[in-house]
């Protein structure tokens, strides 16, 4: 049986360095619909035109869209032990297709960290957030910012603002979190497999609470 994990929280709690530093201990591949949908973008892709009106609106991609990209990207070789995601599912439609998804791999989520973040931290993080176009990884100016200023630490890529970083759609990303996301929470609740981690906290102790509470072998 392969092993899914499934990263939930909002915009700006971490979701996206967490899982890079999770995935690399635990040698799991890293699935984010966000990177895989701002990829598409960048290649201006049939799906990343699809997409880029709804994310620069801070809106979600239509379900069936974003659940057919993901459903391709399990059945592709290096998921066949599992994988950790990042940012799917976002919807109770695509928490159920990801069960369907699983059941016809042989999968399970094993485990599901709510990194919980109160709302008046997320608008200064993401605001002051500055991306790496090239490995997708993400630094703060003010929390957590490159060694040389506007430069990736990790392949010297000049680093930029997301568009859907900019005050005005942050705002929207939020309550679209609160209204379509935030009922997941429950959704894994219930299944017994949710674990509350405090991401207030400075990224390697969020780690180290992350690893300390998934499930062991
Ligand atoms: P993220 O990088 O996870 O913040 O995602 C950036 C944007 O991509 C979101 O604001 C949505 O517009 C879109 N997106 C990412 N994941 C999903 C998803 N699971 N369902 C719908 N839209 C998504």
């Amino acid at each position: 049986m392969s092993r899914f994990i499934v990263l939930l929280g909002p915009p700006g709690a971490g979701k996206g360095t967490q899982a890079k530093l999770v995935s690399g201990k635990l040698n799991m591949p890293h699935i984010s619909s966000g990177d895989i949908f701002r990829e598409n973008q960048k290649n201006k892709t049939e799906l990343g035109n699809l997409a880029e009106g709804y994310i620069s609106r801070g809106e979600l991609v239509p379900d069936d869209v974003t659940i057919a990209m993901i459903k391709e990207r399990l059945s592709r070789p290096d998921c066949v032990q599992g994988a950790l995601l990042d940012g799917f599912p976002r919807t109770d439609a695509q928490a159920e297709a990801l069960d369907e998804m699983l059941n016809d791999l042989d999968g399970q989520v094993i485990a599901v960290p709510y990194i919980k973040v109160a709302e008046e931290i997320l608008i200064e993080r993401l605001t002051g957030r500055w991306t790496c176009p090239t490995c997708s990884r993400v630094y703060h100016e003010k929390f957590n910012p490159p060694q040389n200023a506007g430069i990736c630490d990790y392949d010297t890529t000049e680093l930029y603002q997301r568009n859907d970083d900019k005050a005005e759609t942050v705002t929207r990303r939020i309550r679209v979190y609160l209204e379509q996301t935030q009922p997941l929470i429950d959704y894994y609740q219930n299944k017994g497999i949710l674990l509350e981690i405090d991401g207030a906290q400075g990224i390697d102790m969020v780690s180290a609470d992350l690893m300390s509470a998934l499930p062991q072998e």
